[in-house]
């Protein structure tokens, strides 16, 4: 598979590269490193992300070239997404009559493409896309290094999740021995946080719950707007319920603004929670996933608990 997209990028010349909407630091830095590729490769390349590079990761190299936007419009021979399970999930319009390239590590993930490249064995969309790199056997600069670490980093959640293996310490090292910083890359992510995020960690903590091996959360539109938080301050909310000793599993709510809920759900691996949000649409991996479900809050809380609950779970 990763022959044949090499195959399709090399009969092409001109490309957009994309990944979902709000992109977490596997979207972003796979999508800057991948638009490198492109580039070594001798090709024209931009990335267009729907809400453009979340604060944190700004300081990523080539994040400021990237461009924020509701359509794609021009002239592409291809449309690479990273990390989507449709075209949908980009938030874009002008994807449609595209040739589009997909590449994905979701376990959820669908070959909505023309080309799909799904490796629900990669830690991250980060690692496929080194593999990428190698074959097209472009040169890989430090910067590379530093958007794919970033990527790993971020989607093996600091290397703790469930499925970090003695591959993905062995991929680290490559970047790192290609110039990647671990610590410059963790100061820019973990300790670069706004105040209105921490202020909202603080409406979220009040709002606590946990039974039965279940935590759950959420903030509201007016809690949101009483922080001056933004969409991206709710990143990583969640890990801070699933941190709690006697949780397994762990759901924040956030509201959105046309009244819905948009839901984050976390295991350490007792229960596959992509099993969950892909009963309501969404999807992810076995300890990371996301869907959205209808208002009121009341209606949210009890459709997820219940399916939560209903829900076996690995002893
Ligand atoms: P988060 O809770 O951080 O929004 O998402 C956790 C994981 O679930 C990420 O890997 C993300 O891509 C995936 N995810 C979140 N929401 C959705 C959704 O609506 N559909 C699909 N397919 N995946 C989702």
């Amino acid at each position: 598979m990763l022959q044949d997209v090499l195959h399709h990028i090399e009969q092409r010349n001109r490309f957009v590269l994309t990944s979902h909407a709000r992109p977490d630091g596997d979207a972003v830095g796979s999508a800057l490193a991948c638009c490198q590729i492109l580039r070594g490769m001798g090709k024209q390349a931009d990335v267009v992300l729907h809400d453009g590079v979340p604060r944190i990761y700004r300081s990523l190299p080539f994040a400021d070239q990237v461009l924020q936007a509701d359509r794609i419009e021009g002239n592409y021979d291809a449309a690479i997404i990273l990390e989507c399970d449709s075209i949908h999930r980009t938030r874009l319009e002008g994807l449609e009559n595209r040739f589009l390239i997909s590449i994905d590590h979701h376990l959820s993930g669908r070959p909505f493409a023309h080309v799909n490249w799904i490796d629900p064995q990669a830690v991250a969309t980060g690692e496929m896309v080194f593999r990428l790199a190698r074959e097209a056997a472009t040169p890989f600069s430090p910067e590379m290094a530093t958007c794919l670490y970033t990527a790993l980093m971020t989607d093996t959640g600091s290397f703790m999740f469930q499925g970090t293996n003695e591959h993905t310490f062995a991929l680290a090292r490559e970047l790192v021995l290609a110039g990647a910083d671990p610590s410059y890359c963790a100061r820019s992510i973990y300790f670069a946080h706004s105040v209105a995020k921490m202020r909202l960690l603080g409406e979220a903590l009040r709002n606590l719950n946990t039974l039965a091996g279940i935590g759950w959360t959420w903030v509201t539109q007016e809690q949101m707007e009483r922080c001056g938080a933004i969409e991206e301050d709710c990143e990583g909310l969640v890990n801070y319920v699933l941190s709690i000793g006697e949780v397994e599993v762990a759901a924040l709510f956030r509201e959105i603004p046309d009244g819905r809920f948009r839901v984050s759900l976390r295991s350490k691996g007792a229960l596959d929670v992509a099993r969950v949000a892909e009963r309501f649409g969404g999807g992810g991996h076995e300890c990371a996933s996301g869907c959205s479900v209808d208002g009121p809050l009341p209606q949210a809380l009890s459709q997820i608990l219940d399916s939560l609950r209903g829900s076996s779970f690995v002893q």
